[in-house]
């Protein structure tokens, strides 16, 4: 097998494990010890399966969790992505009559971008790389190419369509005709439209889809036409949702994402544990297609609070945030307090006469949970998000975990 073969790190712990990997399918993968981010972190480079001569490219991860860690690809992982994204882009009805605006970031060793140009042109879709921000340069492809879809970060497609009210373009009436959504859900826990999604139909008119991947799994789960979650690509990984214990949680049970991508050249990972928090589903989908399907991501393990006895995802909070009409932006602050007990306190920055009350009573209402709500100014708020240097557009600032 290629892991016993070529990753260093494998090679070592099938070794220390006693694990003889020609005994292992995919019925008895749980005999191998989980992959964590730390296990990557402390040894990145024994995680590489080929050498540099071989390696194509470095990715990194956002980093979010901590430091970022290295990805190495080599040629057929390009082509596995190219694969991937063309089969993920599929789901969502995207074919060689479609234009697509990627407002992304195609660089920065980033790999979403990279994917999704790679499988847009495997696909024969025309391709604008627009990169993430700079509006008037939206608008300006939008009027050029009139793309027909729109892959962006769901936040950023609301702010472009109310970019383009200012500017009396109706993006309900845009060549805009779907809208594939990264990095943030769209969707509660029981696959209902989120605030967030009622927002952008209201705003573009038009159906949106949502896709997950990360750099390490190099693997998307994406909607199709039903938003019934991402569904597997079976063919390019292995998921398992497991439990506090790592044991394998009930069909639509919350758990942690672990993932085992096939066909890695590079940077081949085994029983991988993403730290994201989702529900699995089993029962095949209205679409016909029998592929398990993985609900909206309802957290990071990492950044659970615990505030005064009540367990509450930051996710969720956001969620209820988007519902409060008034709100310009946030940033969720965690830390520890002196008693060594979590404690949020969360940033706003307001557009008219809201009040901490409405505010600490939705989140007491919904989540039963009152943080520390502080107003500031916009100018303020700025100045905030740009001191945490993050290629996301991150609105959590976990000072737990990078203390
Ligand atoms: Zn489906």
């Amino acid at each position: 097998m290629y892991l016993s073969d070529q990753s260093p790190y494998y090679q070592d712990l099938f070794r220390t494990e006693g694990i003889d990997i020609q005994s292992i399918s995919a019925a008895n993968l749980d005999q191998i010890p989980f992959t964590t981010k730390t296990d990557i972190e402390k040894h990145n480079t024994a995680f590489e399966a080929i050498n540099r001569k071989s390696i194509v490219e470095y990715v990194t991860t956002s980093g979010t969790l901590g430091e970022p860690i290295s990805i190495a690809l080599g040629q057929t992982d390009l082509e596995r992505l190219a694969y991937n994204e063309s089969q993920s882009l599929g789901l969502c009805g995207i074919t060689d009559e479609d234009t697509i605006l990627i407002t992304t970031t195609l660089d920065k060793r980033f790999m979403a971008g990279m994917a999704y140009y790679l499988g847009a042109t495997k696909i024969g879709a025309t391709v604008i790389r627009s990169g993430i921000g700079d509006l008037h340069f939206q608008l300006d492809n939008l009027n050029r190419y009139r793309p027909t879809t729109l892959i962006a970060v769901p936040s950023f497609a609301h702010k472009l369509g109310l970019f383009l009210n200012t500017q009396n373009i109706d993006p309900a009436n845009c060549s805009i005709k779907k809208i594939i959504c990264i990095g943030e859900p769209i969707r509660n826990a029981d696959l209902t439209p989120n605030t967030l999604h009622s927002k952008l139909t209201d705003l573009w008119n038009c159906p949106l889809f949502s896709t997950y991947a990360s750099t390490e799994m190099a693997t998307a789960f994406t909607e199709c036409e039903h938003g019934n979650g991402g569904h597997l690509l079976p063919e390019l990984m292995i998921v398992e949702v497991v439990d506090d214990e790592g044991k394998k949680v009930e069909d639509g049970d919350l758990g942690e994402v672990v993932a085992t991508p096939l066909g890695i050249m590079g940077t081949p990972l085994l029983r991988y544990k993403t730290g994201d928090m989702a529900r699995l589903y089993n029962e095949p989908c209205i679409c016909g297609r029998n592929t398990p399907r993985l609900g909206p991501i309802e957290g990071r393990k990492k950044h659970l609070i615990k505030l005064k006895g009540t367990s509450v995802y930051p996710q969720q909070i956001e969620n209820v945030l988007h519902q409060i009409d008034g709100i310009n932006q946030y940033l969720l602050e965690l830390s520890h307090n002196e008693l060594d007990m979590d404690d949020l306190c969360i940033y706003l920055a307001i557009t008219d006469d809201l009040n901490i009350e409405t505010v600490s009573n939705q989140l007491s209402e919904q989540l039963r949970v009152r943080p520390q709500i502080t107003f500031i100014s916009d100018k303020e708020m700025s100045l905030k998000l740009k001191a945490h240097k993050s290629r996301k557009p991150s609105k959590l600032l976990d000072l737990r975990i990078s203390n």
